[in-house]
C-alpha cells in the first residue's frame, strides 16, 4: 500500500520529494505473498460507497496496465472467476462491487453442468477480473518509483512523533499495516486474520476459482491455492495441517492439483481492522497538547518536542483487500484529504 501512496504523492503533488521508510521490503511483506487478486474480501467495516470507489479505481488501475507496455513486468493477467455455492449458501448476498467489474453474471446449476462441476454446487456468479503477481508488481513499482526520485529507506519507527521530530517531512503517511497495532497507542481496532496458502505448478489451471473455503488464483509463475482465515490469529509457522485441508479441500473439485509440485506454502496476517480501513489524515503540532495523545508514548518526553506542524495520514487496516483496494486508496487519501488539507494550510500561511 506505501508503494501505491508514494505512486499518488509524485503523481498528485508536482515536486514532492517522496522517502518510503520501512523496516521490511519486498520478500519480507505481507503484500508479496498475497495472490495479487481483485476481489473485495475481509473488509471489516469498510463502507459500501468505499469500497466501490477504492475498489474501482484499483480495478481500472490494473486493467489499464495490462493493456499497456508494462504488463509483462508487473505481472498482470485478466482472469476469469468463478464463485461456487452449494445449496445451504443460497441465496447469495449480491456484492456491492457488482456493477463495476466487466461481466458479473448469476451462475445457474445449468452453468455449472455445463461447467462439469461436481453436482453438490448449484449457484454463485462469475465475472471478470485482474490478478496482479505480487513478485513482478512490487518489483515494478519499486523500479518506477526509482525512476522518479523516490528514496527508500530501510529502518523501524518506534513512533510517529518522534519521526515527525526528527526530520523536516511535512506530510508523513502511515501505511504499516499490522504494524499500525504497535505504533498507535489507540489503536485497539486492528489484528490479524491468518492465511496459509501453497503455490503450485498448475500452468492448466487459467481462472480463479473459490467454493468453500477453497480457491485457487492463478498468477504467471505459479497458481495460489487457498487457504485459511483465522481470525486473530499471529502464528506464522507453516501448519501441515492446513497444508494438507487445502490441498483435500482444491481437489475435491480439481483432483489433478493431487500431482502438482507444490513450490512454496507461505503464512501472512492479513492487517483486519474491525471499523474499516483507515483512510484519514489530521494535522498535528510537535508541543505538549492533548491532540498528541495518540502518539506520544512513554518513550517520548513531550519537553523535548520541537513546535511543528505536521500533515499526519493514515492508510492501513486493507485485510484481505491490499491489492484490491490499494491504489484506489492512494489516490483517494492523496486527492481528498491530504491535497484539501495542504491547501488550507497555505491559506492560513498567507
Ligand atoms: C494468504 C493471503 C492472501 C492474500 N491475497 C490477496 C489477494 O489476492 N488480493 C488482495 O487484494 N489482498 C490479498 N491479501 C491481503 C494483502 O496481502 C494485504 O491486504 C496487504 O498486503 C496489506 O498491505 P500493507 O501495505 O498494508 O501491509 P504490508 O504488505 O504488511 O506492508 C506493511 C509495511 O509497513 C512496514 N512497517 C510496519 N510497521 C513498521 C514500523 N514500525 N516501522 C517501519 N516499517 C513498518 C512493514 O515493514 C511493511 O513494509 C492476502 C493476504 C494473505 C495473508
Amino acid at each position: 500500500v506505501g508503494l501505491s501512496v508514494a505512486t499518488e504523492l509524485k503523481a498528485q503533488l508536482s515536486g514532492a520529494d517522496v522517502t518510503i521508510i520501512a523496516e521490511n521490503f519486498y520478500e519480507n511483506t505481507t503484500s508479496y505473498g498475497s495472490g495479487g487478486f481483485w476481489e473485495p474480501y475481509q473488509v471489516g467495516n469498510t463502507a459500501p460507497e468505499l469500497i466501490k470507489l477504492w475498489g474501482e479505481f484499483s480495478y481500472n488501475h490494473f486493467l489499464a496496465l495490462h493493456s499497456s507496455p508494462s504488463a509483462a513486468q508487473a505481472g498482470v493477467q485478466v482472469v476469469p472467476a468463478f464463485f461456487l455455492a452449494e445449496q445451504h449458501e443460497l441465496p447469495i448476498e449480491e456484492p456491492c462491487w457488482k456493477d463495476i467489474v466487466c461481466n458479473f453474471k448469476d451462475l445457474t446449476s445449468a452453468d455449472l453442468r455445463k461447467l462439469s462441476l461436481p453436482e453438490n454446487f448449484v449457484g454463485g456468479y462469475s465475472f471478470l477480473t485482474v490478478a496482479a503477481e505480487q513478485k513482478y508488481y512490487l518489483n515494478w513499482l519499486t523500479r518506477e518509483l526509482e525512476k522518479k526520485g523516490v528514496i527508500f529507506e530501510t529502518a523501524k519507527v518506534s513512533s510517529l512523533i518522534k519521526l515527525a521530530n526528527s526530520c523536516d517531512y511535512d506530510i508523513i503517511v502511515n501505511c504499516t499495516g499490522l504494524g499500525a497495532a504497535d505504533l498507535l497507542l489507540a489503536e485497539t481496532d486492528v489484528y490479524p486474520v491468518r492465511g496459509q496458502v501453497l503455490r503450485v505448478k498448475a500452468p492448466w489451471i487459467k481462472a480463479f476459482w473459490q467454493f468453500g473455503s477453497s480457491y485457487m488464483i492463478p498468477n504467471v509463475d505459479s497458481v495460489v491455492v487457498g487457504g485459511t482465515a483465522q481470525v486473530g490469529d499471529y502464528n506464522t509457522e507453516i501448519s501441515d495441517v492446513d497444508t494438507k485441508a487445502i490441498l483435500d479441500g482444491a481437489c475435491s473439485v480439481f483432483p489433478a492439483l493431487r500431482e502438482a509440485v507444490i513450490e512454496k506454502v507461505w503464512v501472512g496476517l492479513r492487517p483486519c481492522r474491525k471499523s474499516g480501513i483507515r483512510l484519514e489524515c489530521e494535522l498535528i503540532e510537535n508541543t505538549a497538547s492533548g491532540a498528541l495523545s495518540d502518539y506520544v508514548s512513554s518513550d517520548v518526553e513531550t519537553r523535548d518536542l520541537v513546535p511543528r506542524r505536521v500533515i499526519m495520514a493514515h492508510c492501513y487496516g486493507h485485510g484481505g483487500c491490499g491489492v484490491t483496494l490499494g491504489p484506489g486508496c492512494a489516490h483517494d487519501l492523496v486527492k481528498s484529504h491530504i491535497t484539501p488539507l495542504l491547501s488550507r494550510l497555505k491559506a492560513i500561511e498567507i
